[in-house]
């Protein structure tokens, strides 16, 4: 069956391209998928724009549309499995966290499905006397354009999908093409609902083919992104031309900091979590650890032998408990990271290396790595390396501990360990970061915010402000009794 889902048909690449998809965790051939190019991109928009100029979707009441997020986050549920297992593949990922992630992704469509169907968000303005009738309505962007990462292929899209949809936009979406079968998924979930033809648009390809010509062109209003830093340049400066709208959730560099009366088990199981689920490749990791010196030695001590325990292994391995990196060149770009920091001054504790196991061998697996001794000039702490890396920095008082984590570029995430109350709250009132936890690490709900300070991006998924970014306020203003002013008499 056809991967591309244009005006509301499935259809082939007008240039005939396919790409070989292959499990990261085996190589394993998982299926071969049409590949679009331009002109697919252009199809789909000018789908996307007839829908949205001509089409039923946005003056759907809002009511309305709520309840076919609903429908969807029950045919997600419904068919949960194979979502998760498709996700699995592409991605590598262990089924069990890909099933956690379908939890997450039906949570998100039901908060944007209530959300719009409590409707509601205009609002009466009286400032202007009794003769006038003043309203701030919210209405849909336009046609939006949506740019999703390989890490958490549906999750992300999930987050734009649902509230475009919920505001009353249509959109293109262009999933990483590395795992691109769970938006072909969503796209026949949200047909089955009932989403009427062009609302939805799916276009499967590179970046370069169809990424980049979507946020180049006039009949898109709106460019929604998640990906790294690099590309969000790329794709801010190519949306200039046309002041398009952006949203943009780029990469992290995530502060992990533990005080000396932190909770030691519980903080240092986190700390191991923070950085080793989905082997690093997670935008909040916390990837740089930050240890009151008077801690450091027995608590790196303890998660350096933890890490050690950590089982690596494919999708369907349950006794695993990560998986491997998306692809080859990942990899080698986690191993220079490393090399890097070795050659800076840091001591490897464990790791380093990819695993010997001959079972893990046509995986693109690398052990979970500890760094110590680490300083803020290194490439290594300073760089998104998305990887199974830990680095360890030391600090001495609290005002160390707050400018060391915020010596970074990038503002996504944050945490705080110490058994203190106030510290925690001044701590977490002082990051620059769009999220912090306090003795947890990860944890999000889709009623909150989320998104990066600084370099970590612009604007905010989830929650309100995340519907606002898919919706335009518009002030009608009506004279209900208009007399002559004379203004040129
Ligand atoms: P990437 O930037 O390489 O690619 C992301 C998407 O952009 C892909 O679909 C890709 O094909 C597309 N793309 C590439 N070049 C493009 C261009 N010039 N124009 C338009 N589209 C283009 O990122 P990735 O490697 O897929 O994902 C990893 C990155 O995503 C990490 O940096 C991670 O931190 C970030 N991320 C951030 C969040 C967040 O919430 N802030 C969440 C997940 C991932």
């Amino acid at each position: 069956m056809p991967e591309l889902f244009i005006g509301g048909r499935w259809t082939t690449a007008v240039d005939g391209q396919v790409r070989e998809i292959r499990c990261p965790a085996d190589g394993t051939l998982v299926a071969v998928v049409d590949e679009g190019g331009p002109k697919d991109a252009a199809a789909a928009l000018a789908a996307a724009r007839e829908a949205f100029d001509r089409g039923p979707w946005p003056a759907t009441p809002p009511a309305e549309r709520g309840r076919l997020l609903l429908r969807v986050a029950a045919l997600l549920e419904r068919d949960k499995d194979a979502f998760a297992r498709a996700e699995s593949l592409d991605t590598g990922k262990r089924l069990v966290e890909s099933a956690y992630d379908m939890d997450d992704i039906a949570n998100c469509f039901r908060y944007f499905g209530h959300l719009a169907a409590g409707g509601g968000s205009g609002r009466v303005v009286d400032a202007a006397g009794p003769k006038i009738d003043s309203r701030v309505v919210y209405e849909p962007v336009g046609v939006c354009a949506l740019i999703t990462p390989w890490n958490y292929p549906l999750l992300q899209t999930a987050w734009k999908v649902a509230p475009a949809l919920a505001a009353g936009n249509t959109f293109v979406l262009k999933p990483s093409e590395l795992t691109p079968h769970t938006a072909v998924l969503l796209m026949r979930a949200l047909t089955e609902a009932g989403l009427p033809p062009g609302a939805a648009n799916l276009v499967l390809g590179t970046g370069a083919a169809v990424g980049a010509p979507l946020t180049e062109d006039v009949r898109v209003d709106l460019v929604s992104f998640t990906g790294g830093l690099a590309t969000g340049r790329r794709i801010m400066a190519a949306a200039a031309p046309t002041v398009k709208k952006i949203a943009l959730e780029l990469g992290g560099k995530n502060p992990n900091i533990v005080f000396a009366d932190a909770a030691f088990d519980a903080a240092v199981d986190y700390a191991l979590m923070a950085v080793f689920v989905h082997s690093g490749q997670v935008c909040s990791a916390g990837a740089r650890l930050l240890v009151d010196n008077e801690l450091h030695d027995a608590f790196v001590d303890e998660l350096v032998a933890r890490a050690r325990r950590i089982r690596l292994g494919g999708p369907f391995d349950e006794e695993a408990r990560t998986g491997p990196l998306i692809s080859a060149e990942h990899r080698a770009k986690v191993a220079a990271y490393v090399a890097a920091g070795l050659d800076e001054g840091a001591v490897l504790r464990c790791g380093g290396a990819p695993p010997d196991d001959p079972a893990l061998k046509d995986g693109f697996f690398y052990l979970p790595t500890v760094l110590d001794d680490c300083t803020p000039n290194m490439s290594v702490v300073h760089d998104e390396s998305f990887g199974p890396v830990l680095t360890v920095e030391r600090f001495r008082g609290e005002n160390e501990a707050v400018a060391l984590a915020n010596d970074t570029i990038y503002g996504l995430a944050g945490a705080v360990w110490t058994q203190d109350s106030g510290r925690a709250r001044r701590v977490a009132g002082r990051l620059r970061a769009g999220t912090v936890w306090i003795n947890d690490f990860h944890p999000y709900v889709p009623q909150a915010e989320w998104g990066g300070m600084k370099q970590s991006g612009v604007g905010r998924e989830l929650g309100p402000a995340g519907l606002a970014e898919y919706q335009e306020a518009k002030h009608i203003w009506r004279n209900t009794e208009p007399v002559p002013q004379r203004w040129f008499e």
